[in-house]
This record gives structure tokens, C-alpha cells and sequence, in this order.
């Protein structure tokens, strides 16, 4: 069955419908691009996938269960262990070197010092990125900063990364760099991509595309939820 589902998600942000009977299947492994117009709910429907949000009807599915029944503190921990996170920039913190940034979640989660930084180093060797560990991050360009921000979403070893425009700040070539490791990860490794993305490039290397319109989902393999 389907690693990640949205069956019949609405959710408002106050008075104002953001998704309406939404219903989204990913398979594990799969790249899923997510695209729409502006307001059209893309974010929203990330967020509720990725138990940051919690849908006002519907449900959301994650390996069997049910997400969105979870209490904060499981779906918190849920978020820590199995997903990770990059969004378009304004995520790493600029004081800190690359290897402090990387090595954070784990050390959020309790991970010993040592062990923390040693599985730093491996994420940043599997981007490449070596080289740049005791670099501050405010000193990087765009594109090492988000090929970092990938490198701190793998730490964990996730089983879904949420992208939510990761190249929407970068020139083409940093754009197509970024997808290429994204690609590379689920390829290599299986791990589930989900990207919110307005460009047609970035969504030409994804498996499957749906589009969000109006807080709405096309998704041919969707289920909806037992009311
Ligand atoms: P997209 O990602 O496609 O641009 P969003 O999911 O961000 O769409 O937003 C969907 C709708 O919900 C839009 O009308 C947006 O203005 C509104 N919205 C999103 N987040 C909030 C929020 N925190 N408070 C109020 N309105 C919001
Ligand atoms: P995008 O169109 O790429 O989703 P936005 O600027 O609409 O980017 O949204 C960025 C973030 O701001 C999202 O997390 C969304 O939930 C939040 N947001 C969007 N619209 C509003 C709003 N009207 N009020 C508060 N937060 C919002």
C-alpha cells in the first residue's frame, strides 16, 4: 500500500478554505511533485501530509497509521525521526558552521555529541559537501546553503523528505543541482520525496505530478476516508 496518504483533507486557516476534500497517495520511494497556482493550497497540503498541521476533517495515513490521531508530542517525534524538511531558504542558522547545523536535529533528538557530528560528516560526504563543514553557513552561496539544508533533512535518515519550493531562490544550475541530489537520494536509497514546486523543470524530474487548484487534488490513486 501507500507509504503517505491525504484522504479527504480539508483544512481553513481561519475563515479562509485552504484545502477542500483533498485525497493524495504516495508510494514509498516515489518522487511526487506537487504543483499549482499561488494560494491554491500546495503548502497547506504539505504541511498536513507532514503532521505540522492537522487537518478539520479527513485523515492522513503514514505507514499503516493513522497521523493525524496522533497527540503533539508523537507526531513531533514522528517529524524528527521520519521526515525530513527543506524549504526555499531561511532554514539553517547563520552563526553556526555547516557541520553545527547538519549535526542539530540529531543532538534536538538526544543524540550523543560525538555520534551526532559522525553522522554529520557522513551526510555531508554523501552531498559532497566535506569540505565545507567548519564554514559558517552565512558565508555560503544559495546553493550550498540548500544542498546543506538537504544534508540536515538526511541526518536523521528519514523515511519522506517534504520540499516546499527548494529551488525557488536558486539560479538554474543551483535549481538543477539540488533536484539531481534529491533524485539521486530516493534513487539510491528509497527515501520519499514530496516537492511543492511552480517550476515545470524541477517537476520533470519527479515520478508523478499532481496539481492543486483551489484546494482540490487530482490524484488517480487516491483513496477517500470512511465517513
Ligand atoms: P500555496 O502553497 O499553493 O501558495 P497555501 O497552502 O500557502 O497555498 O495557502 C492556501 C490558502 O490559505 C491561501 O489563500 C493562503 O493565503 C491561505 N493561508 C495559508 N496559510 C495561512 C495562514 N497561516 N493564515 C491565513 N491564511 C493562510
Ligand atoms: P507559497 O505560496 O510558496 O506557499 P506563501 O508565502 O504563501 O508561500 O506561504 C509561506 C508560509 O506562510 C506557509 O507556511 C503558509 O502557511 C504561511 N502563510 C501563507 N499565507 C499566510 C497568511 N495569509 N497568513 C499567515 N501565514 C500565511
Amino acid at each position: 500500500g501507500p507509504l503517505l496518504e491525504a484522504r479527504s483533507v480539508d483544512r481553513a486557516h481561519g475563515r479562509t478554505p485552504a484545502l477542500r476534500a483533498a485525497s493524495l497517495s504516495v508510494a514509498a520511494g516515489e518522487i511526487l511533485a506537487i504543483m499549482g497556482p499561488s494560494g491554491s493550497g500546495k503548502s497547506t497540503l504539505l504541511h498536513c501530509l507532514a503532521g505540522i498541521l492537522t487537518p478539520d476533517t479527513g485523515e492522513v495515513w503514514f505507514d499503516g497509521r493513522r497521523l493525524d490521531l496522533l497527540n503533539d508530542a508523537r507526531r513531533s517525534e514522528l517529524r524528527r525521526t521520519a521526515f525530513g524538511f527543506v524549504f526555499q531558504f531561511g532554514q539553517l542558522v547563520p552563526e553556526l558552521t555547516v557541520a553545527d547545523n547538519v549535526a542539530l536535529p540529531l543532538l534536538l533528538g538526544g543524540t550523543r555529541r560525538k555520534q551526532a557530528y559522525r553522522r554529520a560528516g557522513e551526510a555531508l560526504l554523501r552531498l559532497k559537501l566535506d569540505d565545507l563543514g567548519e564554514r559558517r553557513t552565512g558565508e555560503l552561496s544559495g546553493g550550498q546553503a540548500q544542498r546543506v539544508a538537504i544534508a540536515r533533512a538526511l541526518v536523521t535518515r528519514p523515511k519522506v523528505i517534504f520540499a516546499d519550493e527548494p529551488t525557488g531562490a536558486l539560479d538554474s544550475l543551483s535549481g538543477e543541482q539540488v533536484m539531481e541530489l534529491l533524485v539521486g537520494l530516493a534513487r539510491e536509497e528509497g527515501v520519499t520525496v514530496i516537492v511543492v514546486t511552480h517550476d515545470a523543470r524541477v517537476a520533470a524530474c519527479a515520478d508523478r505530478e499532481v496539481v492543486v487548484r483551489d484546494g482540490k487534488v487530482t490524484d488517480p490513486y487516491a483513496s477517500e476516508a470512511v465517513r
